[in-house]
């Protein structure tokens, strides 16, 4: 019996058997997705690539999934205390162009890098400025249930009205509220959060809207309960992003919409809580710090593209790691990873297609090893694994052209360049036709010897020779 598909869960804070909520419908994924002021460094990606794989895992599993992902393109405040400037016009500002042109130009460079990442797009991707509607009708049945209060500067959430805020993540909500009574201004409680803010006074955004409160925009939390809620339902299977979003970003949507459904006394309480399982990739640290965008100097795929690096070889190195483990970048790391990737897809390339069926107990032991919580670390060891093994080629290309279903690394689809040999290369295959066809067999030996030491394979053919770079059994 295959294994069951289980995942670890942060609510509950632990690995939990995933059943869809409704088994005739597809499963209801929301993944937030990026803030468009610049370019997505490569620690955003591993967040996407962690829910890429997740996606490919159920699948693996027989479910369809309903993949919603959102853009940031509006509310995204410098601070997570709901201060300082609107991400998107600091970005506005930095690159000369309007809020608008800096979010069209950022989505489209998001959206092409995810293409070279081989990340499967979502079945709807949309843009938190097309559904500002959504968010004031979100926030208004927020305030109907006596969740929100006015302040001179916006509509804020008042968290103390739920007895279990900040759960997700475990806050010492008292603690908070105890290090901040300073500096809470017209805020009733520490982790009170923006579901609307006003346009500050005499400035004209780039980005406002009318409300039943006042010209403004919308906070940055309410756009994904919102969203969410709109093309997924009100209780919808599985909500994901980066570890940061636990202590503010999630916790808030979980606040909002217990907020909003209040007055759903039907609803079990669990099912006021938007998602049935939070799940949450861990970061890239770069020297032991979280990438981010704000710290500069960022690696991006681009930076890749300098050195040279296919973006699938980050692709090849996030799956090394656990999701729910840190990983600290270095370049090594990602040479590693990119000559690991090479080997592979030179073993499968070797491997001849054919009519065979993948092995199924190989197939047996991968289910097993993505279904323990993502395990790809172990299901891509048991790749190398069949790669080196004595099964029939045949059947290895079929096993791993299945594994690769969730791997994303585009196998199949990869050829190797057509590469030239060097002029010193030529030269020794030349000599070695010639001592062969004088039966200098010693020496022709000793050349082949020579070209194998230079990494390059000869082929002797009837009229001359092919030369190609040396592919061995990976080691
Ligand atoms: P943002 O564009 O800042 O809204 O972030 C997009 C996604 O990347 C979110 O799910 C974040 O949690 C995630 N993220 C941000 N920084 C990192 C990092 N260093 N490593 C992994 N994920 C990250
Ligand atoms: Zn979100």
């Amino acid at each position: 019996m295959p294994r069951p598909l289980a995942l670890y869960e942060t609510w509950e804070r632990r690995v939990r058997p995933f059943e869809p909520l409704d088994a005739s419908r597809p499963v209801g994924l929301y993944t937030c997705g990026p803030t468009v002021y610049d370019y997505q460094h490569i620690g955003n990606y591993r967040t996407f690539l962690f829910e890429d794989v997740l996606k490919r895992v159920l699948r693996w599993n027989g479910h369809d999934v309903n993949h919603v992902m959102n853009v940031t393109d509006v509310g995204h405040l410098v601070s997570d205390a709901d201060e300082g400037e609107d991400k998107m016009e600091k970005g506005a500002r930095r690159t000369g162009k309007t809020a608008w042109e800096v979010a069209a130009y950022y989505t489209e460079a998001f959206l092409a890098d995810t293409k070279r990442l081989n990340l499967l797009p979502p079945t709807v991707l949309c843009r938190a400025t097309d559904h500002v509607a959504e968010q004031i009708a979100f926030v208004a049945e927020i305030e109907r249930n006596g969740f929100a209060y006015l302040t001179s500067d916006g509509v804020y959430f008042d968290t103390a009205k739920l007895d279990d805020y900040g759960y997700l993540a475990r806050l010492d909500v008292a603690g908070l509220e105890a290090g901040h009574r300073v500096d809470l201004g017209e805020k009733r409680h520490a982790t009170d959060f923006a579901l609307w803010k006003f346009s500050p006074a005499g400035e004209v955004r780039q980005m406002e809207w009318d409300s039943p409160w006042g010209r403004g925009f919308p906070g940055w939390h309410i756009e994904c309960s919102a969203m969410a809620q709109k093309y997924l339902g009100d209780y919808f299977d599985i909500h994901c992003g980066g570890e940061d979003h636990i202590p503010v970003h999630h916790t808030n949507e979980i606040a909002q919409t217990e907020g909003r459904l209040a007055s759903r006394r039907d609803l079990p309480r669990e099912r006021r809580r938007l998602a049935n399982f939070w799940m949450h990739g861990y970061f890239l640290l770069a020297n032991d710090a979280k990438m981010a965008k704000s710290a500069g100097g960022f690696l991006r795929l681009a930076t890749l593209d300098e050195r040279g690096v296919d973006p699938i070889a980050y692709r090849y190195l996030c799956l090394t790691a656990h999701y729910r483990s840190q990983l600290n970048f270095s370049w090594e790391a990602l040479d590693a990873a990119s000559t690991g990737l090479d080997r592979m897809r030179q073993g499968f390339h070797a491997l001849p297609e054919g009519r065979a069926a993948p092995d199924a107990a190989s197939i047996e032991r991968f289910g097993d090893e993505i279904n323990d919580d993502l395990n790809l670390p172990r299901a891509l060891a048991l790749a190398w694994e069949v790669l080196r093994g004595d099964l029939a080629p045949e059947v290895k290309r079929a096993t791993l052209a299945r594994f690769d279903d969730v791997f994303g690394l585009g196998l199949a689809l990869w050829t190797p360049k057509a590469v030239e040999a060097p002029a010193d290369v030529r030269a020794l295959a030349e000599a070695r036709l010639a001592a062969r066809r004088s039966k200098a067999w010693a020496e022709a030996d000793r050349l082949r010897a020579a070209l194998h030491a230079a990494w390059w394979e000869m082929e002797d053919r009837a009229d001359g020779f092919a030369l190609r770079p040396r592919t061995e059994k990976p080691a």
